[in-house]
């Protein structure tokens, strides 16, 4: 089986439509792991293009990883402590900041993802592409899986994300915006000023950030690096030096 880790991000999406346009092999299935949380203009986007794929041959299957409520974000253990899935920047007790470990990769994209794939795969291996473009390269991973094997069709072609644009372009079809949680910790102020333009997605982020501060007495919880409330982070500077930079979450965010 050939299955399409499907995040409707700009290099996934040229995947998909690459496989739709015969410049790829055909796939049985392109999934999207819905984490609830993505931005409006990935939604829109996706009702935009879902039925264009899909008469090009290329089936789309939404798979849920969260029900989108503010209670997924946090998971409680056997012995009772509650933690936070997404990687929050941490305020130590002497005024130094660290990133907590995620586990919402896994949880919101990875098993709903695998779910479907063990449910349809009928004991067969599965080859799954990942739109990770050759600017990219560091997020490669090999499978942790024996029957999934992981491919990456924009590697073989020495695309970027920049070439991916302009092939979509070419073929007259749209580019997608990027695609991530609105809240991801790892948005860097270019994708915070992009996430404020769309007032529904910068008021949910808003809100979790409020809603992840205190959980976790005496530290406080921030999407922001600078350890700032979002709401009040400065969006006026150019990105800063040390910040990770933001990435198309291709599906599997760094699988
Ligand atoms: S986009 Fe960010 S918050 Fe969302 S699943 Fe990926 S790493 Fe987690």
């Amino acid at each position: 089986m050939k299955i399409l880790s499907l995040g409707w991000g700009v290099q996934s999406f040229t995947l998909a439509a690459m496989s739709a346009l015969g410049e790829l092999e055909p796939i049985d299935a392109a999934i999207h792991s819905d984490t609830g949380y993505e931005s409006q203009l990935t939604y829109e986007f996706a009702k935009r293009w879902t039925g264009w794929l899909e008469d090009h041959g290329v089936k789309v299957v939404t798979v849920h990883g969260t029900n989108g409520t503010l209670d997924e974000l946090f998971y409680t253990t056997k012995s009772g402590n509650k933690f936070v899935r997404i990687p929050s920047f941490i305020k130590n007790q002497d005024g130094t900041s660290s990133i907590r470990p995620r586990q919402c990769t896994t949880n919101w994209k990875i098993v709903p993802m695998r779910r479907w794939e063990q449910k349809n795969r009928n004991k067969q291996p599965i080859e799954q592409w990942i739109g990770i473009s050759l600017d990219e390269v560091e997020r490669m991973r090999l499978s942790d899986v024996k029957y999934i094997t992981h491919r990456w069709p924009l590697i073989e072609k020495r695309m970027t994300r920049l070439a991916c644009i302009n092939w979509l372009e070419k073929n007259g079809l749209e580019v997608p915006p990027k695609s991530a949680c609105v809240f991801c910790p790892f948005h860097n102020i270019a994708s915070w000023r992009r996430t404020k333009a769309v007032p529904e997605d910068w008021a949910r982020a808003i809100e979790l950030d409020e809603y992840i501060r205190f959980y976790d007495p005496p530290f406080e919880h921030y999407l922001a690096n600078k350890l700032v409330p979002l709401a009040e982070l400065d969006l006026s500077t150019p990105e800063e030096n040390g910040q990770m930079s933001f990435f198309d979450c291709s599906g599997t965010c760094w699988l």
